[in-house]
């Protein structure tokens, strides 16, 4: 038998979230954001639940080439653009929407021999310093693309750097309108951040004009931008992954028994844990401390001590059934049947800020040694 951890992709999950992001920015069309194999869910898994997406944004060539494998014929966008001049044969032979971030990328256009002209988006730099012309020299390099033989459409794009805090998106898009006031051609700007805080009623992306576009990347995936002033309840976005294993073995503590490596958690009195076989060797992250949350048979409980490379120890005080066999959701939704609630779920945004990150980086870090299907619920 394997090991009895799995990943789950939840098809259905992934379809509802979309839909989310449909009704936050209506009018809009909508990227799925898939890069970083779909935030770790897998292309080709997340496919399914994601293809009622206008398109597919993501940043390599060779995820691009996964999409169109999987039978996609509409948009799909780079995000980064080309890293060098060769890419561009790729865009024309997958029919590639790109990005151009910078002066080379518009020289490497120019000198490229293509039948079909290319769809590109001109990124500007309106504050977060990462890609992008800066404001002042955003119509020059529009003057000059749109000059080109290589390019049949512009579309106008940035992204923001605090759209889900308290710095907010104003005087980006700012900048960004100012400068793009008069240009023809479709816009983009927001991400998930975007699309729920500011696209809604009274929001500075509120109305048909904002976005002919938003890319929603995190918020397909059931996560929270905006964790923890809000929650994945609160978008009402529902989890499209689940980690999960089982109990391997149980021990009865005594007091002063120490767990785990380093000795770092002792206990205080007598207690029952369980060995669940996930550890860091499986995307978990090491550095969650004592008392992050999980579930076991669909109850909340606790890590205990430090995770190791393939297993860590749950407290199975609320618990008292659990045994070997007994499922452990790390995030995700607990196969546990309970009546009127519906199966217990456990926000991988909970787990990541007991870890000190974000939803994103465990989702993303997902290890390839954890098999991973696709279910529809
Ligand atoms: C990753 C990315 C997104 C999606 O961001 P989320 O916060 O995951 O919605 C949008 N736009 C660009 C340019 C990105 O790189």
């Amino acid at each position: 038998m394997p090991r009895p951890i799995e990943a789950l992709i939840h098809t259905a999950a992934l379809a509802h979230n979309l839909a989310r992001a449909r009704a936050a920015a209506p009018g809009a069309r909508l990227w799925a954001v898939v890069k970083a194999n779909a935030y770790g869910h897998g292309i080709e898994r997340a496919y399914e639940g994601l293809r009622g997406a206008d398109g597919f944004a993501l940043l390599d060539l060779a995820e691009a080439e996964r999409v169109r494998a999987l039978g996609w014929r509409g948009p799909v966008l780079l995000l980064e653009g080309v890293f060098e001049p060769r890419d561009l044969e790729t865009v024309s032979r997958l029919d590639l929407w790109h990005t151009v971030h910078c002066a080379e990328q518009i020289d490497w256009l120019a000198a490229h021999k293509t039948a079909a002209p290319q769809h590109v988006f001109l990124k500007m730099n309106s504050g977060m310093n990462r890609l992008g012309f800066r404001p002042a020299s955003y119509r020059a390099a529009w003057v000059r693309l749109n000059a080109l033989p290589q390019v049949a459409e512009i579309g106008l794009m940035t992204h923001f750097s605090d759209a889900d805090g308290v710095h907010g998106i104003e005087a980006q898009l700012q900048a960004f309108r100012a400068a793009t006031r008069d240009l023809p051609g479709e816009r983009t700007v927001a991400n998930s951040a975007a699309i729920l805080r500011h696209h809604g009623a009274g929001g500075l992306l509120a109305g048909p004009d904002a976005d002919d576009w938003v890319r929603a990347g995190i918020m397909s995936y059931g996560s929270a931008p905006d964790f923890p002033e809000h929650d994945a309840a609160h978008w009402q976005l529902m989890p499209a992954m689940t980690l999960r294993t089982r109990l391997i073995a149980t021990q009865q503590l005594g007091r002063g028994d120490s767990v785990g490596y380093g000795s770092t958690f002792v206990a205080g009195q007598p207690m029952r844990i369980g060995i669940a076989a996930c550890g860091y060797a499986d995307g978990y992250p090491r550095h969650a401390p004592h008392g992050t949350p999980v579930l076991v048979d669909g109850v909340r409980t606790a890590t205990v001590g430090r995770v190791s490379m393939d297993m860590l120890a749950v407290d199975l005080a609320p618990v008292p059934g659990a045994r070997i066999g007994s499922e452990v959701t790390l995030w995700g939704r607990s196969g546990a049947p309970q009546a009127a609630a519906g199966s217990p779920i456990l926000s991988i945004d909970e787990v990541a800020r007991s870890a000190a990150t974000i939803g994103y980086e465990l989702m993303c870090a997902l290890a390839q040694r954890v098999p991973a299907r696709a279910v529809s619920q």
